[in-house]
């Protein structure tokens, strides 16, 4: 059965969605569950909470992905003068609370998708629903270097779509030598005076044809043995790294005002381990349109994405799996 709420009490105002301000209750069987936030968990939100199905979400304890890393976002239509990620984020949760989508930013520990409801342990509290949506994303890899902390989201930058455009006529690296690093380095020579890409060794794991166009566009300078040790900032921000060849130890420094790390994305998988069929990297696999092997599970956004990993295409997906999920739970009756 699909516990819909009495459509009178399903208003949109902000006052009334207080009605569905409570904590969950340990053990009750709820329509769907949303496991992580960001664009993906928070549209899915919006949309099972528009349906009616009065889900709950788990948005983990640094909830809004990875947006709340990003400084202006420029490509998200609808903000013809941008707006900052984690505002997005903020507007994306509230839309989705206005309807009823119930939040709650604590991390899932573990699940159990072997039986109907599925089972889910927060904080050590067993939660069961018959349906599952996965959005928990995927983070970037950072080098970890010194003073990488202090430049996230400004100087350094993980994502060339969302920040290249903020250092126009700017001296930038690159960090990485595998298809992300390439295309994020061509990528920038659109904004940038100058691109150094730096790579730990002279193997690249980038495709040919993408490494002969970044090893041939005239903005590109590639180096190979090097390897960041340490970022440099003044007054103004990032002003360059220290670099390192891993061949002798032997140290040099470069100057640029702007870096991006491609050294790859890690999903946050680890606790659907063994439940739901995953790639080699722990990336969720589709089995057909947004659902997982596991029939009534469905996953959206950069968990299951290798390849766009947009904030729009996070949303697009969401709702996706939240029309998936409700047309799923209608056709189990
Ligand atoms: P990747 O292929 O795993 O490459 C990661 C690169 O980062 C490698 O060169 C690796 O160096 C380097 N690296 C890893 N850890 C490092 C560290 N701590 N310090 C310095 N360097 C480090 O990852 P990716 O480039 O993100 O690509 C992931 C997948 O997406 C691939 O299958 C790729 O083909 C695909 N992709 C496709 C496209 C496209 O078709 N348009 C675009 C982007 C990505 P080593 O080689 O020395 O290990």
């Amino acid at each position: 059965m699909i516990r819909r709420p009495p459509r009178s009490t399903h208003c949109i105002s902000s006052a009334a969605s207080d009605v569905y301000k409570r904590q969950p209750v340990s053990g009750e069987v709820r329509n769907v569950i949303i496991i992580g936030s960001g664009p993906a968990g928070y549209t899915a939100g919006l949309y099972t909470a528009r349906a009616m199905l009065e889900p709950l979400m788990f948005a983990g304890y640094m909830s809004g992905g990875q947006l709340m890393l990003t400084s202006d976002v420029e490509n998200f239509p609808g903000y013809p003068n941008g707006i900052g990620g984690p505002e997005m984020m903020i507007h994306m949760r509230e839309q989705a609370e206005r309807f009823g989508l119930e939040v709650h930013d604590k991390n899932v520990e573990k699940v159990d998708f072997s039986e109907r409801p599925f089972r889910v342990w927060v904080e050590g509290d067993e939660h069961r629903a018959d349906a599952v949506i996965i959005c928990t994303g995927a983070e970037a890899i950072w080098l970890g270097a010194e003073g990488e902390e202090a430049q996230k989201g400004r100087g350094i930058s993980t994502c060339a779509t969302c920040d290249g455009a903020f250092f126009r006529d700017e001296e930038i690296i690159v960090v990485g030598g595998g298809d992300s690093a390439m295309e994020e380095a061509t990528f920038l020579t659109r904004f940038a005076s100058k691109v150094t890409l730096l790579h730990r060794r002279d193997v690249f794991r980038a495709s040919k044809v993408m490494y002969e166009r970044a090893a041939n566009h005239p903005k590109i300078e590639i180096q190979t043995f090097r390897q960041v040790k340490k970022w440099l900032s003044d007054e103004k921000g990032l002003s360059g790294a220290v670099l390192e060849d891993p061949r002798d130890g032997s140290e040099e420094e470069i100057s640029c005002t702007g870096a991006f790390i491609a050294i790859g994305h890690k999903p946050m998988t680890g606790f659907l381990e063994g439940e739901v069929e995953m790639d080699e990297s722990g990336y969720v696999l589709h089995s057909e349109h947004t659902m997982t092997s596991v029939p009534g599970v469905f996953a959206a956004g950069d968990v299951v994405d290798t390849r766009y990993r947009q904030a729009i295409t996070a949303a697009g997906m969401g709702c996706q799996a939240a029309i998936d999920a409700e047309k799923w739970l209608e056709d189990q009756h």
